[in-house]
């Protein structure tokens, strides 16, 4: 890896002014940052999350953020009563797609070799406890998950695990008046790219690590957001509001008194054949790491912003040749592309007959000036020249499927093709 002080990212840094975020790096709480690019959202009326926000790069850590005037309890009631993750039709983390399945049977498999079969393991963000479940299988027994939303750690119960609804950072009185024993493993599989605190909820959870007890981390990987075929802008929505890559382990390894032990890329692979880069590092309980490198995430995402708004022109002439000419259209599909693309100026919102989406979290709410359906019953008697425009970003086959075992006479069109 080059050195941080001769790299071609620091060289742009030093003519570029910092500026003051409102939300403090939630790696290092400074609030000296750069501004990359501003990202703005149609939302849910309901949304509690900001509408817009910048993407900046805190200058003394070099982790990238998302940074608006939204507060940790935003996210918390997010999370809590909105969240994608409760619904195991359309989260990820269930283990209920076979994409998902083998992702999270791989990382069971690979977290089982560092560990006895007595070891206490801790998954935080567990979802509907897909990993858990698998963990189960390898033979481990003692299985505990945290996740934000009740309706998960309901399930997690119902399927005889521990589970607790909590948000971080832990009140360090809830844990310490449950009298439990530590945890000899707490994992954190992409959930610190949505947390408000990082370092305070990483905090938290050390406090619950029995000694030499380790940590897992999985996010996804900045440093290679523009090598990968993915939508422009896809890996800046508004859950993932961090952009940790190795200098951000580092400084956090460094801050809590952690040692680093391992770190590296990983890739995963989605349900439509894309590959995902995402980064690992395992942090231990004990010893002192040296910062191994210092390097900003400035380079690679001022990269990837410039890749991306090359890549919107193509994208948006695809949409107006599709639909721009009045043409009567059902948007398949509220997510993040969709949340986007409705707030670029020239989306042609005013031929929108209806938003449909298979997250039963997401029906009844207002979006876009109409109201979010079941596709059965949005995409009943309308014009038969009406477009079906499917706005997912992974899922565009499966939605096609489904959309065809619906037998409806109107003509689907993917925003984007699957990879494979
Ligand atoms: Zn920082």
């Amino acid at each position: 890896m080059p050195s941080a002080e001769n790299s071609p990212a620091r060289s742009t840094l030093r003519r570029r002014r910092a500026v003051t975020s409102t939300r403090p790096c939630p790696v290092c709480h400074c609030r000296e940052v750069w501004h990359l690019h501003t990202m703005q959202f149609t939302l849910p009326e309901a949304s509690p999350l900001p509408r817009q926000y910048a993407v900046v790069v805190c200058a003394r850590c070099g982790s990238g953020f998302a940074d608006s005037d939204a507060q940790a309890t935003t996210y918390d009631t997010y999370y809590r009563s909105f969240s994608k993750y409760a619904d195991p039709a359309v989260a990820t983390g269930g283990g209920e797609a076979p994409a998902d399945l083998q992702r999270l049977e791989q990382l069971a498999t690979d977290l089982s070799r560092q560990l006895p079969r007595h070891a206490r393991i801790l998954d935080v963000g567990c979802g509907n406890g897909g990993l858990l479940k698998r963990l189960r299988l390898l033979g481990f027994q003692e299985l505990t998950g945290f996740d934000p939303s009740p309706i998960c750690t309901a399930r997690i119960h119902a399927d005889a695990m521990n589970a607790e609804s909590i948000t971080l950072p832990l009140e360090r009185s809830w844990w310490h008046a449950r009298n439990e024993s530590p945890f000899d493993l707490i994992v954190l599989s992409h959930v610190l790219e949505h947390l408000f605190d990082v370092k305070a909820a990483l905090q938290s959870l050390i406090a619950l690590l029995s000694p030499g007890g380790k940590v897992y981390i999985e996010v996804p990987d900045p440093t290679r957001y523009d090598t990968h075929a993915f939508l422009p802008l896809y890996f800046f929505d508004t859950e993932h509001i961090n952009h940790l890559g190795p200098a951000s382990f580092a400084f956090l390894a460094d801050q809590l008194k952690l040692s680093l032990t391992a770190s590296g890329p990983k890739t995963i692979r989605l349900p439509n054949g894309a590959n995902y880069p995402a980064l690992f590092c395992f942090l231990e309980a004990g010893g002192l790491t040296d910062l191994i490198t210092t390097e900003s995430l400035y380079g690679p995402l001022q990269d990837y912003v410039e890749q991306s708004i090359q890549r919107l022109a193509p994208l948006r002439m695809r949409i107006l040749s599709l639909v721009g000419d009045d043409t009567p259209f059902v948007l398949w599909g509220a997510g993040s592309l969709a949340q986007r693309l409705i707030a670029e100026h020239w989306f042609p919102r005013h031929s929108l007959l209806a938003v449909v989406d298979r997250d039963s979290k997401k029906h009844g709410l207002q979006f876009a000036g109409t109201t979010i359906l079941p596709p059965e019953i949005a995409l009943r008697d309308l014009p038969n020249r009406t477009v079906i425009l499917c706005a997912a970003a992974i899922t565009t086959g499966e939605i096609k499927a489904d959309y065809q075992a619906l037998g409806m006479p109107y003509i689907f069109c993917p925003i984007v093709e699957d990879v494979h």
